[in-house]
């Protein structure tokens, strides 16, 4: 690792609590360590000050092939990864990343603000952007959340084939064409996806997106399913009916 440097700091790792704490005697203790592929030295010099003072250690490398190579040799608990890198752009990095079966939550870094730049990355399998320039409390409170859900928590975005869903803003997409949805229409999207290729039974969705002590007409589902059908289209994934069970959700 050319010009790597690492900070080492045993921590104690409370999955409770959002604050990662110094190591306590007696206490289990874990090193989080994060992977910061970026080649403005300045840049790097604030994000690992500010990265070990949270109390992760941080390995940095500026060539986006070496990081490629060095990313599974570590348990690494997220990426922070340039776009803007000389040789191997940072999305050929991320792609490569993801094709070779790399699970860790990676965020991008960007000057690019471009949507479409954004979308491809998410497209690509990157879990959160930041774009240049930003606020360090930012950074360091997007790593954490990162790290957070790598430790168990669902993925904030769900794919099936061309489809793309952050149900926490209701946004979908399916490649680069964003789709409308109301509120319930996300709901039942985001369990389907998160189901896919699974059955997922008609009482479950009723349960699931509609409040207890709501009417529900008993076509309710069989209404947002065919709206869903519809809007999803031919490029999207299909929604299959299993008869007297439920619904699965299929890419094409
Ligand atoms: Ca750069």
């Amino acid at each position: 690792m050319g010009g790597a440097q690492s900070f080492d700091v045993v921590i104690h790792l409370n999955l409770h609590c959002s604050v990662w704490q110094r190591h306590e005697p007696g206490s289990r203790t874990i090193v989080l360590r994060i992977l910061i592929i970026e080649d403005d030295t300045s840049l790097v010099r604030g994000l690992k000050k500010a990265l070990a003072t949270a109390g992760f250690a941080v390995d940095h490398e500026t060539n986006g092939a070496e990081a490629i190579e060095i990313a599974p040799s570590e348990a690494y608990s997220l990426i922070v990864l340039d776009l803007g890198l000389p040789g191997l752009p940072g999305q050929e990095v991320l792609r490569r990343l993801r094709n070779n079966g790399c699970e860790v939550p990676i965020l991008i870094l960007t000057a690019l603000g471009e949507v479409k730049d954004k979308v491809k990355c998410l497209n690509l399998g990157a879990d959160d952007y930041l774009t240049k320039p930003f606020d360090l409390d930012e950074f360091e409170a997007r790593v954490r959340a990162l790290v957070r859900r790598g430790k168990g928590r669902p993925d904030p975005i769900l794919r099936c084939g061309s489809l793309l869903l952050e149900a926490s803003s209701a946004t979908a997409m399916i490649g680069e064409k964003p789709l409308s949805l109301r509120r319930r229409e996300v709901a039942v999207l985001e369990i389907l996806m998160s189901h896919a290729g699974r059955l997922v039974r008609k009482e479950r969705l009723i349960s699931e997106v509609f409040g207890f002590d709501e009417p529900v007409a008993p076509n309710a589902i069989e209404l947002y399913i065919a709206r869903l059908r519809q809007k999803l289209g031919p490029d999207g994934p299909t929604i299959k009916t299993v008869r007297g069970l439920g619904y699965l959700m299929e890419d094409r």
